[in-house]
């Protein structure tokens, strides 16, 4: 538990949970891209995988810039998000459905995500730590962008043959 006494308090409290909200992810998106039937829906797996790494090198910027060691704090959050993400992992079924399935899940942590640096980024820029919030608003474009491509694959792709699946 933290002593949050003041708003750096709790921003630190934000940052050490997004650490491990994002380490939580690069252990999740392996499986997801094990699982992602279309070729178009793995590659954005497979980028934004290479992406996450990044944003943990971010974050770790961002605990040195305020001389902190980089150290996360269970995020429950994103364990349930992934937890429920998982259960879709062991569906059986048709392969546009499923892949309808998976990328909904992965749209819910981003939408975490996308929260979590909005967050981080006001809080920073408040705090006067320009540094580090223009680190992190890095991140958070990333996130928004992730989703908005998430958003279109299902626009064009398994949604739509997920609807005519049955018939
Ligand atoms: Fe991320
Ligand atoms: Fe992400």
């Amino acid at each position: 538990m933290a002593n949050l006494t003041t708003l750096h308090d709790l921003f630190v409290k934000e940052l050490r949970d997004t650490y491990d909200a994002e380490k939580q992810i690069t252990k999740a998106l392996p499986k997801m891209i094990k699982q992602a039937h279309r070729d178009d829906l793995r590659a954005a797996f497979e980028e934004h995988q290479q992406q996450t790494l990044g944003q943990i090198e971010r974050l770790e910027q961002a605990f040195e810039q305020l001389d902190l060691r980089a150290k996360g704090v269970r995020c429950h959050g994103m364990a349930g998000i992934i937890e429920e993400g998982s259960e879709m992992l062991a569906e059986k079924g048709d392969q546009a459905v499923l892949d309808a399935g998976l990328i909904a899940a992965a749209q819910k942590v981003e939408h975490y995500e996308i929260a979590s640096y909005g967050t981080l980024v006001a809080y920073a820029r408040t705090l006067g730590l320009t540094k580090v919030a223009d680190l992190l608003a890095e991140t958070l474009e990333e996130e928004k962008s992730t989703d908005q491509r998430l958003s279109r694959l299902a626009e064009t792709g398994p949604n739509r043959q997920a609807a005519t699946a049955s018939r």
